[in-house]
């Protein structure tokens, strides 16, 4: 357990990915097998990670046989690690206690990379079989590990220590998480609540893994098929494109639209025809819910019953008070608090542009009373007649190359990056790229950058970034390795890809995340990059949003990928003044569901019904009816695969609190590359992990504490 029980918990459930809000989808599940080794030859999974830049990972090694005996003996040897240091006969001591856990455990950190990679883009079934088995087993480690009692001793004894106050603040801090993280995990129950609060992750785990597979199983399994010119009416190209090859895929004729978000949301957008709309809407918003072997319903039952009676064991009135205690808000109340405070703008915006749309739809003759399957497709029309702004005017400009140069070169402004193509590093799929990052001043190095940009068969949907390495000082000059992930649809070969203006904003929130990661400079790896607060770790990736519109980067990057001229400011300034469209709906669909997820975690142990409880709990809010929730509960991902983002998918809009109001402190200065503001956002923000208390790293940037008026002028609301 080289980094922090939180670290390695989520390493081990696969779900130290950062998922972003609004591109999360998963997608099929298939894959490639491979046979079972059944030599005596030294696993390789296992080794030390050896070749050019500090070593890489071995992707090249990877069977889906291998991970199971690995994850075994890693577990063993970490176990093994754990009691020398809980046995050590010296008196606890920081050095010998706190730094030996950094240090104990690193081969499982190197497996659990492998495996989480292959759980989030390679998972076919066999690796799900294993997935299965391996779920109950990883979480019975790490209690294991918090339950043991020696080791706890010892933790408690150097946190009460008079020596305490000798050591430096980045000490200390490991010390209060390290303490903080065993208590919070049983460490201080008697022996029968410990076993039941094992018997209870145990169980948790299996649940988990059930219901992201439930998930997975509708989404591969289901579609809408498309069998004629005429259901294709409205369509452009690229969904026409996107469609006929989803039908290659399953091997069906004509065209077909996937049960998944990147295939639903544009057909939602372009459809002219309504009735197939209503169709493809109701599939999707159906996933998990459809009463056969993979509905969901009574598996969230399950799980809301047993996270409510861990809080108790555990000594919190609820699983958010549980969650939310080492958070930024701190509370579920501070929490819910910020999140109705922009509801109710946020309902009444969605009134005004269900207000618009109905009268563009009576305008036309059509009779119809706008529901939820209308939203994007007149919302989009709307966009059009206001801001005279059609979305596919502006993809020409958008090369997914250019953009990634584009990134690139912001980097290499505000952090003094360089990116280089790194030869001889092996990846687990071929259409990986692998770039060196390197000081632009001095040359050295500061890590590794993974781009896994397209869909695949057994790739998780949406985008993302992965550690796969952390930076830190106490096992050597280690360096970070990071990656991104996408699934974009490959284009014809020898064409550029063009991407939208959305997909344009999700790359450079990703590459915030990655940013933040290599960007690290500390000692210990528990407290490294972005082993940060849940409600803050949204910060530093939604910031970079930012750099995307400033005229630097379109007018370099975003060029034409014709005629090679930049986007004309025309269309730019026609991109700024409908910034704020549609911010009800956007809004809107994703707060109902933080909503929810913090008002199921707050409902105590009762038994809930999910589908009463998300009706019920939807009238109450007052939710529009022509707006359903972005993530309905039998497949809300976020919170029922893991603990990782449960009574915390609030986090982005915290997040983004606090993003608007740092992003004015560049306007207020110079300007976004302003030089010394970007150089106290990287010695404040970007570099610091979690060595500090994210409120005071904050108020070290910024002079201040976040203002939420920012937040509301950026979302276009009255404050
Ligand atoms: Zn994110």
């Amino acid at each position: 357990m080289r980094d922090s029980i939180t670290r390695s918990l989520l390493l081990l459930f696969a779900t130290a990915l950062i998922v972003s809000a609004v591109a999360d989808r998963m997608s099929k599940l298939n894959s490639t097998t491979t046979q079972a080794s059944t030599n005596t030859e030294p696993n390789p999974l296992l080794a030390s990670w050896e070749g050019p830049y500090g070593g890489v990972p071995p992707f090249d090694k990877v069977q889906i046989a291998l991970f199971k005996p690995a994850l075994e003996a890693a577990m063993n040897e970490n176990l093994a690690d754990i009691d020398k240091i809980a046995n050590d006969s010296a008196a606890p001591t920081f050095e010998n206690t706190i730094v030996a856990m950094e240090r104990a455990g690193q081969t499982l950190d190197r497996v659990s990379t492998l495996y989480g990679v292959w759980g989030s883009t390679m998972a076919g079934p066999e690796f799900q079989a294993v997935q299965r088995e391996m779920a109950p087993k990883l979480a019975a480690f790490n209690d294991k590990i918090t339950q043991n009692e020696g080791l706890f001793k010892r933790i408690e004894s150097v946190y009460n220590s008079p020596d305490k106050t000798k050591l430096n603040s980045e000490q200390q801090r490991l010390v209060w998480l390290d303490y903080t993280n065993f208590v919070r995990s049983g460490a201080k129950l008697n022996v029968a609540d410990k076993a039941r609060l094992s018997q209870i992750n145990q169980q948790l785990a299996g649940l988990f893994t059930k219901f992201s597979q439930n998930v997975l199983a509708e989404e591969d399994g289901q579609f809408v098929a498309l069998k004629s010119e005429a259901d294709l009416a409205g369509l452009p190209q690229s969904v026409r494109d996107a469609a006929a090859a989803a039908a290659t895929t399953k091997k069906q004729e004509g065209w077909l639209i996937s049960n998944t978000r990147s295939s639903v949301d544009p057909f939602l957008t372009y459809s002219d025809r309504r009735d197939l709309r209503e169709k493809v809407w109701r599939m999707f918003i159906m996933r998990g819910d459809n009463g056969d072997e993979h509905d969901n319903n009574s598996t969230i039952t399950q799980i809301l019953q047993l996270r409510a009676e861990r809080a108790k064991l555990l000594g919190f009135p609820t699983h958010a008070h549980w969650r939310l205690e080492n958070s930024m808000a701190k509370t579920p109340e501070r929490a819910m608090e910020l999140m109705m405070a922009v509801w109710k703008p946020a309902v009444a915006r969605v009134h005004e542009e269900v207000a618009d749309m109905q009268a563009l739809a009576t305008k036309e003759g059509s009779a119809i009373k706008i529901a939820p399957w209308d939203y994007r497709y007149f919302a989009e029309r709307v966009r059009k007649a206001k801001y005279d702004l059609d979305q596919n005017e502006v993809k020409p400009y958008l090369q997914l190359d250019k953009l990634r140069e584009g990134i690139f070169w912001v980097a290499g402004e505000l952090f003094n990056f360089n990116f280089t193509p790194a030869t001889n590093v092996p990846v687990a799929h071929p259409d990986i790229r692998v770039w060196q990052v390197t000081d632009r001043t001095s040359g050295k190095q500061i890590g590794l950058w993974y781009f896994d940009p397209y869909a695949r068969a057994g790739k998780r949907s949406g985008a993302w970034m992965n550690s796969y390495r952390t930076q830190e000082r106490v096992n050597g000059e280690i360096t970070t390795i990071v990656s991104n992930n996408a699934n974009f649809v490959k284009g014809k070969p020898g064409e550029p890809l063009l991407i939208s203006w959305d997909d344009a904003t999700t790359m450079f929130h990703e590459f915030g995340h990655a940013l933040h990661g290599l960007n690290s400079n500390v000692t210990y790896p528990s407290l490294s990059g972005t082993a940060v607060a849940r409600d803050y770790v949204e910060f530093p990736s939604q910031l970079m949003e930012h750099w995307l519109s400033t005229p630097e980067v379109l007018n370099k990057f975003a060029v034409h990928y014709q005629t090679g001229k930049p986007i004309p400011q025309e269309l730019v300034d026609k991109i700024k003044r409908s910034a704020t469209f549609n911010e009800g709906f956007i809004t809107v669909e994703y707060l109902a569901a933080a909503l929810l997820d913090m008002k199921l975690h707050t409902a105590g142990d009762r038994k809930i019904d999910p589908r009463a409880f998300e009706k019920e709990a939807l009238a109450e809010l007052g939710m529009p009816h022509e707006i359903v929730l972005r993530h309905r509960l039998p497949q809300f991902m976020h919170v029922f695969s893991s603990d990782s983002y449960s009574a915390g998918y609030y986090s982005y809009l915290w997040a983004d609190v606090i993003t608007a109001d740092a992003f004015g402190a560049f306007t207020e200065a110079g300007g976004p590359y302003d030089k010394k503001v970007a150089e106290r956002l990287r010695k404040n923000i970007f570099s610091v992990g979690n060595t500090i208390d994210p409120a005071a790293a904050y108020r070290n940037f910024r002079g201040r504490d976040p203002k939420v008026e920012a937040l509301m002028k950026k979302r276009g609301f009255p404050s």
